[in-house]
């Protein structure tokens, strides 16, 4: 009987130690603002400004304010920005934009889908973002322009990039989808990410460091041509209505989007302290874990955390894992194969050596849960969790 007692006990507590993990919390951030943003949407909806309009106004001038840059252009997402920011370079077909293949699709996507060739340059082992000391090798007289991405909410080495190319008169874009917020130290001084080469590019996908709850993204450039020519090819190549001076495409920012993205930008810097402190919380207690290395932090930059991904060390990546999922814990991989292995992709990689920094770190990166409302409680169960896990494994 006391034995009976005894097991219930035990089942009560340890289900009481289960824990909600999510791999992304936007509805415990919503419930934060929503007097905010429930009353930002109703003034939308109340006003009928549902496409541009004062909303998309106030939203631009604040990102540019945010950015310290000159011109920001809201338009439909991340993708379209990377798209409409190789539009205004006017790039001949045929010509060659460097880029990591250590990236989500989209970067090298609008490359292919523009007539241009993705060349790809492999990353650093620490950073995963694109190693500058490699870029110089893959330069051909037909390479036009570089594109780098600020993976996981850390810069990319711009410095040097950006040296690399005003030697070879090519175009800079900064793919920061991931990394809004984020610093680089340059010789002038700290600057925001996306705002130090020519274009830089956003995504507000809701999982974004700014995320709206649906679409949306931005160009931003200090280049008042450019400016002009992303904003003309973001509405159908016309500057004035019905009159086409290129062909271009639709690609809008609409006013609830904008009207949220607005309430979240005056929060920006508190979400991205929350993902600092909840990263420094991990590294913490993940430092003595022995077949994990976690993430490195470049001293040339400051790390905003879009993810927060180790690496996963001896072939245990996906064992580790399953383990966590059947214990409930979310966990993602970012990316679980390269670009240039991809099968449509392939062709543009063909008799090229192999990328093996980038191909060893698809099989052993890992993404633990990672958002604004992390706390240690969730965290300790996470690395918990991990450190039992691998000694099974
Ligand atoms: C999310 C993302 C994009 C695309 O953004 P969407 O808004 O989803 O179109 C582009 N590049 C990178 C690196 C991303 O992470």
């Amino acid at each position: 009987m006391l034995s009976f007692l005894g097991e219930d006990i035990i089942i009560d507590w340890m289900q009481d130690l289960k824990m909600d993990i999510r791999m992304v919390d936007l509805k415990g951030q919503y419930d934060k603002i929503k007097p905010e943003v429930d009353k930002v949407l109703q003034e939308v909806i109340d006003s009928s400004a549902f496409i541009n309009g004062p909303f998309v106004k106030r939203f631009q001038q604040n990102l540019e304010a945010f950015l310290q840059v000159e011109h920001v252009i809201p338009c439909g997402n991340g993708t379209d920005a990377l798209q409409l920011a190789l539009m205004a370079l006017d790039l001949e077909p045929g010509s060659e934009v460097i880029t990591t293949p250590f990236t989500f699709v989209a970067t090298v996507e609008v490359i292919c889908l523009l007539g241009l060739k993705p060349v790809f340059v492999d990353v650093d082992p620490h950073t995963f973002n694109l190693d500058a000391s490699k870029i110089e090798e893959a330069i051909t007289d037909k390479t036009r322009c570089i594109i780098p991405v600020h993976l996981f909410g850390q810069a990319a080495d711009l410095t040097p990039i950006m040296a690399i190319a005003q030697n070879h008169q090519l175009k800079v874009i900064e793919d920061t989808a991931q990394a809004i917020g984020c610093q680089y130290k340059t010789n002038e001084g700290s600057q925001y990410c996306g705002t130090i080469a020519d274009i830089g590019t956003f995504s507000f996908f809701p999982s974004k460091n700014l995320g709206c709850y649906g679409d949306g993204g931005a160009v931003c450039t200090n280049d008042a041509k450019l400016a002009e020519q992303i904003k003309l090819f973001g509405n159908h190549g016309s500057k004035k209505k019905y009159h086409y001076d290129s062909i271009g495409i639709n690609s809008r920012l609409d006013g609830m989007q904008a009207a949220i993205l607005d309430v979240k930008l005056s929060h920006l810097q508190d979400y991205t302290q929350a993902r600092v402190e909840a990263a420094d919380r991990y590294d913490q207690l993940l430092s003595e874990v022995e077949e994990i290395a976690i993430p490195y932090r470049d001293l040339k930059s400051n790390h905003v955390f879009h993810q927060y991904t180790l690496k996963v060390l001896n072939g245990k990546r996906d064992l580790l894992k399953e383990q966590l999922t059947k214990a409930g814990i979310p966990t993602a991989i970012y990316y679980p194969s390269a670009i240039h292995v991809q099968e449509v992709y392939a062709s543009y990689h063909k008799g090229k050596a192999p990328l093996s920094v980038t191909e060893d770190l698809c099989q052993s990166v890992l993404s633990l849960p990672m958002h604004t409302e992390l706390d240690w409680e969730m965290q300790k169960y996470v690395t918990d969790h991990i450190k039992e896990a691998l000694k099974s494994i």
